[in-house]
């Protein structure tokens, strides 16, 4: 099959998040299974230029319609680690993609319009016609709007979309302009509620919205977010959009790179282990202490890495940090700030802490550093209010470290309480989840994780060992995938 992703990231040349690490993960394992696959993606200032393999230029003279006229644009191509990319550059006083940023500007709706716009155009003037377009979050929405609109009567009447959606909290809106500058020439008509009005702003257009709303298949990016985003305020008012259109829509859990996320093989790590070799990780352990000058004692050592942000529960991150403390554990955590607020805050944190020998803060991000976490660490936690998918608990299991978490999203999906769980026989559980976004549920799954350590330190270990075992590669989500692709390219 010939598929074509669109999206505004792919690790590592262009990563905010964990959508880049879908999008290449997804693109290696469909390439490795025989598959064509191309991606398109803006050619920020700001990428990784040294993530790109033999970068030449592909489509000197490609004009996009906007407003009534054209921008000049080139379109570059390169290998990032193996995946062809095609990287458009357009040449206008908007600067679009020369911001040194990827995404945070006024203009961002515009900004991804005009990406979608171009990623188009070049596969009718290149003559490129994949069987499926997989488009990703909001910045693609428009996409299989104006391909069925607009492309399809210029060509592209066999191609199919589909659309994933990785966080339903930022959902891309614009004014009439939107339709103006993309030629969607009909405002009255876009403007309908079946369409892409806006289910709250009724002066606004929605971009997901027109994605769930014109795409073939429609996925989030685990079942039980699917469900959530469904049936509560998760879908962030699209509920009733999805359920209109619950027939294409599911949930794909997301998938790891275990090339890269493998105790085994690891390269940032000092002692590689694996579930027969599991006393290894205690060497880990120590090296991770060694590095960041914590005491070498008789505690277990617990983590946090990811953002600081609302959606992760911060408010539980900071009270884990002196629970642990409080109960004879040592504390860990790499993470960065996404507001000022929760930032100064950290930082005052950090000072205060600062001669305990009993944790650490580490504000900012650093791959390397996070896989000794992962592999020092005993235990892992993930409190968020909400989680679509959530892969820090994915890679904690592949390196025998614990996750506690709370039972949202993908975190359903993935993590089975090891007391509790309804669904699953004691030797396949692997963690411990609480319910709860508040601090007696969160510390009733923390002290059950920390008795257990010290208590039954064989029973913690078969534990830990019982996550190891788990897959959660690409292997599974990308037969889904798959299965997707082949039902919507026969309709
Ligand atoms: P998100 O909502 O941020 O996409 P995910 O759990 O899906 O959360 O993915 C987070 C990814 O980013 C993981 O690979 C995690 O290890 C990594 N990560 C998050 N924060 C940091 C940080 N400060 N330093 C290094 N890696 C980080």
């Amino acid at each position: 099959m010939y598929i074509v992703q669109i999206a505004s990231e792919c690790a590592p040349v262009i990563k905010a998040g964990g959508l880049g690490d879908v999008v290449y993960g997804l693109s290696r394992e469909l390439e490795l299974r025989g598959n064509c696959v191309e991606l398109i993606l803006p050619k920020y200032d700001c990428m990784r230029y040294d993530h790109v393999w033999g970068m030449h230029e592909a489509y000197r003279d490609l004009w996009v319609p906007w407003y009534g006229g054209g921008i000049h644009c080139t379109v570059y191509c390169g290998w990032v680690h193996g995946r062809l990319c095609f990287f458009i550059e357009p040449h206008s006083q908007d600067f679009f993609f020369d911001r040194r940023c990827y995404y945070g500007c006024d203009d961002d709706n515009m900004r991804f319009a005009f990406f979608s716009k171009a990623a188009l155009e070049f596969l009718l003037q290149s003559n490129k016609r994949p069987d499926v377009i997989h488009c990703h979050d909001w910045q693609t929405g428009l996409i299989p709007v104006m391909l069925f609109e607009i492309y399809k009567y210029h060509g592209m009447e066999n191609q199919r979309v589909c659309y994933t959606i990785h966080n339903f909290k930022h959902q891309g809106t614009g004014g009439v302009e939107t339709l103006q500058a993309t030629s969607l020439n009909r405002p009255d008509y876009y403007f309908d509620y079946d369409r892409l009005r806006d289910n709250f702003n009724p002066f606004a257009v929605n971009f997901m919205k027109g994605g769930i709303v014109y795409s073939n298949a429609v996925t989030t990016v685990s079942p039980h977010h699917a469900w959530e985003a469904h049936h509560t305020d998760v879908g962030c008012g699209l509920s009733h959009t999805l359920h209109l259109h619950q027939h294409k829509f599911s949930g794909v859990l997301n998938g790891i790179d275990y090339d890269f996320w493998n105790p085994e093989i690891d390269r940032y790590i000092p002692y590689h282990y694996s579930q027969d070799t599991f006393a290894e990780k205690a060497r880990n352990k120590k090296a991770l202490r060694d590095r960041l000058l914590l005491q070498d004692a008789d505690k277990p050592l617990i983590a946090y890495i990811g953002r600081l942000d609302d959606q992760k529960g911060v408010h539980l991150v900071h009270h884990a940090l002196y629970y642990a403390l409080n109960n004879g554990a040592q504390f860990v955590l790499l993470g960065s700030a996404t507001s000022p607020k929760i930032n100064d805050h950290f930082w005052h944190e950090k000072r205060y802490l600062n001669d305990n020998p009993n944790c650490h803060l580490e504000l900012g991000f650093n791959e390397e550093l996070s896989h000794l976490i992962y592999a020092g660490a005993d235990m892992i936690i993930v409190p968020s209010n909400y989680e679509p998918c959530g892969l820090t608990q994915m890679i904690g299991f592949k390196y025998g470290t614990v996750p506690i978490v709370r039972g949202v999203g993908g975190l359903v999906n993935t993590v089975f309480d090891r007391d509790y769980d309804p669904t699953k026989p004691p030797e396949q559980r692997n963690g411990f989840v609480f319910e709860h976004t508040n601090e007696a549920a969160f510390e009733s799954a923390m002290i059950r994780a920390m008795k257990l350590w010290y208590n039954e330190p064989e029973a913690f270990r078969q534990l830990a060992i019982q996550g190891m075992e788990y897959d959660y590669s690409w292997n599974h989500p990308t037969e889904s995938y798959l299965a997707i692709y082949e039902q919507i390219r026969h309709k």
